[in-house]
């Protein structure tokens, strides 16, 4: 099986996305809202896998990690604490012809790079979207929808250590929303201005930073390929001083080859003790964490492991996308890692217009229905069937046939090998847990 890595492939996957309801454009109805996109049935699907496996990995398999499940809305000091109301910006100019916005960064010369029209002066851009609470919309109201999940692992240091009795070394880890009004906005769900994260904040003594900082560099490029991103695609990018964000002591990258080439799909950072010391600051608390053993008392460093759901979604995608030739016709699939992949298994009944056969197919479908994502699919002949199925990246299709009536058996085919296995219908709830785990 061989991967093209074009934009051509790009395209491809979008139009999968859509077609097959893994990703739509938002508000799509109403010409779309930019930069925002909705999973559809079997995108949400995904996403739901995806943070599964990566809170497994991070919260069950480990036992010196606590989840967090914190608001979208924080009190506004939290964001001049952490920075973002003074350094979360980016700087603009405007094309006076096309009305386009550009970030000066990437343009070079001085004309618009889409009409060559003239650009404005540059000017300070916030990225955080503001938003009031309560009824009156005035400066004592102003608040902001995160942008990053991190700030409220920080606020709650003090509220894990204590509930969970925590020592140093520990992590706290959370998904979820956060929001930035972003100026570029190409290339399909990679940059969103609503997202979503998955971020660790691990606490270590200052001086274990270094070493706990390359633990989790080598964690979390490991992680990837577990879950079935090649090697290949995947490299470590660690950042130069002079790019380094203003609370960190180091950073690196893990990349993926996107279709549109290599990008940021998780950063991890030595953000050293800033913001604890930042928050201690300005709430006037004390989080200092006292050890009972030593009786040290220090502000803990924090490496951050912090990716993106949405990003990662799109890595697993293209990763996962192949096309080939099968006895002369072309084959598009999905080889999702078994734990990722949106539907578990097809139950396909052979002939439709065979009233037992679509019966017993039922009947194995709803006895699977409690322990995997089944589908049940009649609507078309069997060669049409496995396609669909492979498009989307189903890892085994069941099916039954006039033979099944008499040897209660089914044929089991497998996505990447398209090897077929006669398994007794009696056993094939077991025989599919086993070969999905
Ligand atoms: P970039 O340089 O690409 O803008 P960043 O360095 O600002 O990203 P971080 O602030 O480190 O990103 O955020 C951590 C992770 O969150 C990123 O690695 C990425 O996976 C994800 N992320 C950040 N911004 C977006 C976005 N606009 N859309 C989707 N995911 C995002």
């Amino acid at each position: 099986m061989q991967q093209a890595q074009t934009q051509d492939v790009m395209e491809k996957i979008v139009s999968l996305c859509k077609r097959r309801g893994f990703v739509f454009q938002s508000s799509e109805i109403y010409g779309g809202l930019a930069a925002t996109w909705d999973y559809g049935p079997l995108g949400a699907e995904l996403k739901r896998n995806l943070k599964e496996v990566w809170w497994r990995s991070n919260v069950y398999e480990r036992d010196d990690i606590d989840g967090l499940d914190a608001a979208i809305l924080m009190h506004p000091m939290t964001w001049m604490a952490s920075g973002h109301v003074s350094n979360f910006e980016d700087t603009l100019v405007d094309c006076k012809g096309c009305k386009k916005r550009f970030k000066v960064e990437n343009i070079t010369g001085k004309k618009c790079p889409e009409c060559g029209g003239e650009l404005t002066e540059p000017r300070q851009f916030n990225m955080m979207l503001k938003t009031h609470l309560g009824p009156i919309e005035d400066a004592t109201s102003l608040t902001y929808m995160r942008p990053e999940t991190a700030q409220g692992i920080f606020v709650n240091f003090q509220n894990v250590v204590n509930s969970m009795r925590r020592k140093v070394p520990f992590g706290v880890a959370q998904m979820g929303k956060s929001f930035r009004n972003e100026v570029t906005t190409k290339s399909f769900t990679f940059r969103s201005r609503e997202f979503e994260q998955m971020e660790i904040e691990f606490f270590v003594k200052p001086g274990t930073d270094e070493d706990w900082y390359r633990k989790w560099v080598e964690e979390r490029y490991g992680w990837y390929i577990k879950y079935g991103i090649r090697k290949e695609n995947l490299r470590k990018r660690e950042h130069e001083k002079t790019e380094l964000a203003h609370y960190a002591k180091a950073c690196t990258d893990i990349e993926y080859n996107f279709p549109f080439g290599w990008s940021e799909l998780e950063g991890i950072a030595n953000r050293t003790d800033f913001d604890l010391k930042q928050h201690m600051q300005l709430s006037g608390k004390d989080l200092v964490f006292f050890d009972e053993v030593t009786k040290e008392r220090y502000i803990p460093y924090v490496i951050e492991p912090s990716g993106g759901i949405d990003r990662s979604i799109l890595a697993f995608l293209a990763d996962a996308y192949r096309e080939e030739e099968v006895k002369g016709e072309k084959r598009v699939s999905l080889a999702f890692h078994k734990r990722l992949a949106p539907l578990k298994v097809a139950v396909l009944p052979l002939l439709r217009n065979r009233p037992e056969i679509v019966e017993l197919a039922k009947n194995i479908t709803n006895g699977l229905r409690k322990e995997m994502k089944v589908m049940y699919d009649d609507t078309a002949s069997i060669g049409r069937l496995y396609r669909r199925q492979d498009e989307v990246g189903t890892p085994y299709c069941v099916t039954v046939d006039v033979d099944s009536l008499a040897d209660k058996k089914v044929t089991v085919r497998d996505r990447d090998t398209m090897l077929q296995d006669r398994i007794d219908i009696a056993n094939i709830k077991e025989y599919l847990i086993e070969k999905l785990a």
